[in-house]
């Protein structure tokens, strides 16, 4: 029996990773379960996995919370806050977290989780292209296991032979092939990207995920972010990861091997493939999902990806490159970008310009320590808004000064 802490769980993946674990209650039980704002839904999961704790983002929301689960005879204790999260991911009574908060704030749990040993099912990319080796050497020293659930890196986990996440490359592989569906905006009259709405980039073709990370496909900046994920994860130079156009996402992605071999993992997009194979890893389990039909599908097609069209996809490239706090910097200079265009506060082009200007004007280091991550993460913020403020007042002279 595997007990869970389960971050985020009110959210897709959240959702997800709890429809397989209804499936095989033999198997895995819910020690906590988190969410920042939505405490009916977390409550209702609660009634349903009767977590011992339960952790929301406010003490407003905690005493809401705490409000409709005894009306519910309902015995799980209500955390909030930062601290509360990073006490359910050591908690010995888990041994398995799953790392589903979006964005910066799930760094500090997911990094609490490493340093108590435990296994860490990873959706929550930025944490890890925020810390990156930080992470990593975490990991290692407290003997923590790291499964990725991402699905393209959870196809590559698949695809090579077994080892540990993060223990460096495989003698025998050239290179990693990452597939990318190209989003909502793949075929667009690239004269109008700057017209696009957040109703219209949070529509992706193929998958069904949190409004973040939607806009984070429609600009690629989720491949980009996944670049640097891999390259974490599987210990490869950036010159030894391609980005692949592939708008059916049957092929989640591909290892190519030195004598010529390449191994792709396949299947249909549903997040609860990767998610029942990491939590049942090594054993497979049923996971609710669709059989694969490849007749009815017929055709699978690749293209490379565009620069010009998606240009945070070259940026996190160059981020990579550069290291230090650059990776940092993207990321946090992303999400308030994302969160302002999805506030309808800043047009869509402008989350690659905001990047862009971020990366060019910030003073770039080495990550010695968490408190250098947390502070780059703080000044890449500023910077950004203060590039968006501009942008607002003169979204000319931007764009043209940034780029
Ligand atoms: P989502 O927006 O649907 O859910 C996010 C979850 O995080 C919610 O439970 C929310 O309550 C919680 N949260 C948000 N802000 C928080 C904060 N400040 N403090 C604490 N909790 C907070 O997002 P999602 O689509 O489920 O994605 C979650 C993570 O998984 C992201 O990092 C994303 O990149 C990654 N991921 C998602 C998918 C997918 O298919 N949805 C696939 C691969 C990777
Ligand atoms: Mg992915």
């Amino acid at each position: 029996m595997k007990s869970l802490t389960l971050l985020g769980s009110t959210g897709s993946i959240g959702a997800s990773t709890l429809d397989v674990v209804a499936r095989h209650p033999d198997r895995f039980s819910i020690f906590a379960l988190t969410a920042h704002t939505n405490h009916e839904k977390l409550a209702e999961q609660c009634v349903q996995f009767k977590p011992e704790w339960a952790v929301v983002g406010t003490p407003e929301g905690a005493r809401a919370l705490e409000a409709r689960l005894r009306e519910a005879g309902s015995a799980t204790r209500v955390g909030h806050g930062p601290a509360a999260l990073v006490d359910v991911a050591e908690h010995t009574g888990a041994d398995t977290v799953v790392a589903a908060i979006v964005g910066a704030a799930g760094l500090a749990p997911t990094l609490a989780a490493a340093r108590a040993g435990k296994t860490i099912l990873l959706a929550n990319k930025e944490a890890l292209v925020m810390s990156g080796a930080l992470f990593l050497d975490a990991v290692c020293e407290h003997h923590a296991t790291l499964l990725p659930l991402d699905s393209e890196h959870n196809a590559i986990y698949q695809c090579l032979p077994p080892h540990k996440a993060g223990s460096g490359v495989h003698g025998g592989v050239d290179k990693i092939i990452l597939t990318a569906s190209g989003g909502p905006f793949r075929t667009r009259d690239p004269a109008t990207l700057g017209d696009i709405t957040p109703e219209q980039a949070v529509k992706h073709p193929n998958w069904s995920m949190g409004r973040k990370i939607s806009v984070d496909s429609a600009t690629m900046m989720n491949k980009g972010l996944e670049v640097i994920e891999a390259h974490w994860l599987f210990g490869l130079p950036a010159e030894r990861i391609e980005v692949l156009i592939h708008p059916q996402s049957v092929i989640h992605s591909m290892v190519a091997y030195k004598d010529g071999s390449v191994l792709a993992q396949l299947g249909n997009p549903d997040m609860r493939t990767p998610i029942a194979h990491a939590l049942a890893y090594p054993d497979r389990v049923e996971a609710g999902v669709q059989p694969l039909d490849l007749a009815a599908i017929a055709t699978l097609t690749f293209e490379k990806p565009d620069e010009a069209r998606f240009p945070c996809l070259g940026l996190a490239f160059a981020a990579l490159r550069q290291g230090g706090t650059a990776s940092a910097a993207l990321n946090a200079a992303n999400e308030v970008a994302v969160e302002a265009f999805l506030a309808g506060r800043t047009r869509y082009t402008s989350i690659a310009d905001v990047v862009a200007g971020v990366l060019d004007r910030i003073e770039h280091r080495a990550v010695r320590s968490l408190d250098d991550v947390l502070e780059i993460d703080r000044e890449a913020r500023a910077l950004a808004l203060e590039l968006l403020g501009a942008a607002q007042h003169k979204p000319r002279r931007v764009a043209a000064t940034v780029r």
